[in-house]
């Protein structure tokens, strides 16, 4: 490691996502030199177009499923789909992409003795019998249904992290994020934010599935990055798991009607079928972050969808290659 050198040599897989370019965006802004290897599978060149140019950004198309023999100071493993709707389209790749990407990745650490963090979900917890839900809970998921692919593939790249740790003494940072939204989320990856955005913006019917009465905490994505920075940069044996998230609660009746009041749409709620295992609540218990990161959201949901809102209406506009 050049650990005379306060500057990096960054590896972020799944770099041209959503949370990995706005996490690429924070590297080049620190001085660092960034690898971005990414296979486009749901991240897009757009998310990144503005990196391609510069002289300390290069982008790689590449599976992490494959083995990837690189030289760099840090890894950020954040390759896999996160929504629903991508990641129960080849539900044996997700599984893949989360297990041997992270022995790859696990891999290549061991080989460069390099800190890597691992992005992780508040989907390990499943649907909770706890709640809020700390890091020490266990979690209530299904081994057998249509999410089990991320689930289950998720907290196996946990058990990888963790014995890679113990084992070979890696220097590990596992983050559990809870729901992110924000600029440059897919308008068509299903999420509820950004569904809910694009429908209100064009006039059509805002979906909810169920009655609306499950609940989300949503956290806005310039949050979430404050705090995989702080993380990473923190002692080595703070190594996680550590919740990320916002604590705010809301009912998924209560977003739809922020973003139709937010958007001024004349969009109507149709209430449709709840997918199967679907989540009744979700909430991040912080206190973790807040102790060991002096880390907490700081954007509430009405301001942080303003600036997702206006994303979106560029991006219809077509202003947004
Ligand atoms: P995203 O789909 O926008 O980004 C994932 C990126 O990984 C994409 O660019 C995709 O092309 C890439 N990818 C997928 N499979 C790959 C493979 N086999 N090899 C290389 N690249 C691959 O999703 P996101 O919201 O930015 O999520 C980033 C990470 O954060 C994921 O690991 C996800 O599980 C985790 N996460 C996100 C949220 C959230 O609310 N956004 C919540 C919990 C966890
Ligand atoms: N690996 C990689 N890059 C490296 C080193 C390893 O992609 O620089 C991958 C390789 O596919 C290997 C996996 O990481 O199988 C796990 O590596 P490890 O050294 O833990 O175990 P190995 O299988 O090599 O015994
Ligand atoms: N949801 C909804 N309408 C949509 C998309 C999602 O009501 O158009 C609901 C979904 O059933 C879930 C919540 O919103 O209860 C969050 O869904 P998302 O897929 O964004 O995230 P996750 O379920 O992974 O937390």
């Amino acid at each position: 490691m050049r650990h005379y050198e306060s500057t990096k040599r960054v590896l972020v897989t799944g770099g041209a996502g959503f949370l990995g370019s706005h996490l690429c965006d924070r590297l080049i802004a620190a001085g660092h030199e960034v690898v971005c290897a990414d296979n486009l599978f749901t991240g897009s060149k757009r998310n990144i177009t503005h990196l391609l140019g510069h002289p300390r950004f290069e982008f790689l198309r590449h599976d992490v499923t494959m083995p990837l023999y690189i030289e760099a100071d840090e890894i950020w493993n954040l390759a896999c789909p996160a929504s629903p709707v991508h990641y129960q389209h080849d539900p044996v790749q997700t599984t893949k992409t989360s297990v041997h990407g992270a022995i790859n990745m696990l891999g290549l650490a061991k080989r460069l003795k390099c800190r890597i963090f691992q992005a992780s979900t508040s989907e390990v917890y499943g649907d909770p019998k706890i709640h809020p839900q700390p890091e020490s809970y266990v979690g209530h998921v299904n081994p057998i249904g249509p999410r089990s692919c991320y689930d289950e593939g998720k907290r196996c790249a946990e058990t990888l992290f963790f014995d890679y740790h113990r084992q070979h003494g890696l220097e590990i940072k596992v983050v559990r994020i809870f729901n992110t939204y924000g600029p440059r989320m897919h308008p068509n990856d299903g999420r509820v934010v950004s569904n809910f955005i694009v429908q209100a913006l064009r006039g059509e019917d805002i979906t909810i599935y169920g009655e609306g009465q499950q609940t989300r905490s949503f956290c806005y994505v310039d949050d979430l990055i404050n705090g995989f920075l702080k993380f990473m940069a923190s002692p080595a044996e703070f190594v996680g798991p550590m919740n990320l998230g916002n604590p705010g609660e809301f009912t998924i009746r209560e977003l739809a009607e922020k973003v139709i009041a937010l958007t001024g749409s004349s969009s109507k709620l149709a209430f449709k079928p709840l997918p199967a295992d679907d989540p009744t609540q979700r909430q991040p218990d912080i206190r973790l972050a807040r102790e060991r990161l002096d880390w907490a959201p700081t954007v509430n949901l009405d301001e942080g969808l303003r600036h997702t809102i206006a994303y979106f209406e560029q991006l219809l506009a077509g202003r947004i290659e």
